[in-house]
């Protein structure tokens, strides 16, 4: 991988802790909107399962374009409150709004995540190319301290593509100036972030904490980055 130049990170669940992120944020909602009253049948938990089972549902149909930017926001809240019996499509969007609002200010990154940057951040140029919403990627990177480590921060918004979609790297590319065999993406879905970028030529590092098996490459922690680059 001695020709790699450019870099691209995915963010979610790759550099920036989703999951700690999203359930912290969602367990603050609960108690906001006091739903231990409205609904004293259900635990916070079980509605935190039943948000983040709908949002994964929802996020693949927005992925196939099957499902907008304005419905997922508001749905997966809908959907979720409506697991409890709460039917309140007002209260679902307000939810809706503070999630919004608050889950791109969370701070939790992956281990390692710093230091592999500093240590890649004078030999490569580092980029972002993120599938996620572009305003809220933007936060997410400013209030975790990441914005300067990155040249271009590609969102599918700016793209108007998304991984593993052709374009999605073809804007990628002309954004950046980096060529395939230059280009190397590192992200946490095989088929989004691997897949996709191997098939456009790029090359691709699994970032795969579960220790999926599976054929590609693939790193268990972010710090074995650096040293996979040397080889
Ligand atoms: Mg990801």
């Amino acid at each position: 991988m001695t020709n790699i130049k450019h870099i691209f990170f995915d963010l979610d669940h790759t550099l920036w802790d989703f999951h700690s992120n999203s359930l912290e944020t969602l367990a603050e909602i609960y108690r906001i909107f006091e739903l231990e009253k409205r609904a004293p049948d259900f635990s916070s938990s079980h509605f935190i399962d039943r948000y983040v089972f709908h949002n994964e549902r929802m996020w693949g149909l927005y992925r196939q374009d099957r499902m907008s930017k304005s419905l997922l926001r508001k749905a997966r809240f809908e959907y979720a409150l409506r697991d409890i019996r709460i039917e309140d499509k007002m209260l679902a969007k307000e939810m809706g709004n503070s999630y919004l609002e608050i889950c791109p200010r969370k701070t939790r990154l992956n281990e390692g995540a710093i230091e592999v940057l500093e240590l890649l951040k004078d030999k490569y140029a580092l980029h972002i190319l993120s599938n996620g919403f572009h305003e809220t990627q933007l936060i997410k990177l400013e209030q975790s301290g990441l914005t300067h480590y990155f040249q271009q921060i590609i969102t599918s918004e700016k793209a108007a593509a998304k991984k593993p979609n052709k374009r999605m790297y073809d804007y990628a590319q002309v954004h950046t100036g980096a060529l395939p065999g230059e280009s190397l993406m590192v992200g946490d879905n095989l088929e989004i972030d691997v897949v996709g970028a191997l098939n456009y030529g790029w090359d691709a590092i699994h970032y795969n904490p579960d220790g999926d098996k599976h054929e590609y490459r693939s790193v268990k922690a972010l710090l074995e980055i650096p040293e996979l680059l040397l080889k």
